[in-house]
């Protein structure tokens, strides 16, 4: 069934002598970059590091573990998001609570390890999605440059926020979600 008028009839016809050289080609192509490079830039140009272009608030980038509102993580190593990650990006190690760690974790399971390889993650935002216990959200912030693979592996040291540090991903809930979250 034909859904659009978009796609192309390809015809195997053979190629004529000028095609086949490519130059024509070429000049066309080098025409147009010397247009684009002799116009200069029409938009804002941004000085980058010292200057960041304005991100949108719902902006998917570095993910953050939430606590919940007495400083608990959220996080209870269900795996749905590890599942739901096109990526295979995130890896986890769950955990069971004991009696003394009722103030550290949420529930009765957590992620002793979870693990996020940046290298590997689209920032699709699937495991936002996928959580349950709106656990982890992406947020406007940047993954550092990392001068070796290994490092773009982030550990709960990097992912879950800081007690007195909070990250607000209020943005980025729907209001039925911000209702759900308990
Ligand atoms: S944003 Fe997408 S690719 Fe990245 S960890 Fe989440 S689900 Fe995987
Ligand atoms: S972040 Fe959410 S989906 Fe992923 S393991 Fe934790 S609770 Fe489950």
């Amino acid at each position: 069934m034909k859904l659009t008028n978009r796609s192309k009839v390809v015809s195997n016809k053979e190629m004529t002598f000028m095609e086949r050289i490519y130059l024509p080609e070429i000049f066309k192509g080098m025409a147009i970059t010397m247009k684009h490079a002799l116009q200069g830039s029409k938009g804002k140009v941004y000085s980058y590091p010292e200057v960041e272009k304005p991100r949108a608030k719902v902006w998917r980038g570095l993910h953050v573990l939430k606590r919940d509102e007495e400083g608990r993580e959220r996080c209870t190593a269900c795996g749905l998001c590890a599942v739901a990650c096109p990526a295979e990006a995130i890896t986890m190690t769950a955990a069971e609570r004991t009696k003394e760690e009722k103030d550290l974790y949420r529930e009765e399971k957590y992620a002793s390890v979870y693990e996020i390889n940046m290298l590997r993650c689209i920032f699709c935002g699937m495991c936002e999605e996928a959580c349950p216990k709106s656990a982890v959200y992406l947020t406007d912030r940047l993954v550092d440059v990392e001068t070796n693979r290994g490092s773009f592996v982030y550990g709960k040291d990097k992912l879950v926020e800081k007690i007195n540090a909070r990250i607000d991903i209020s943005d980025r809930q729907s209001e039925l979600q911000k209702k759900s979250v308990k």
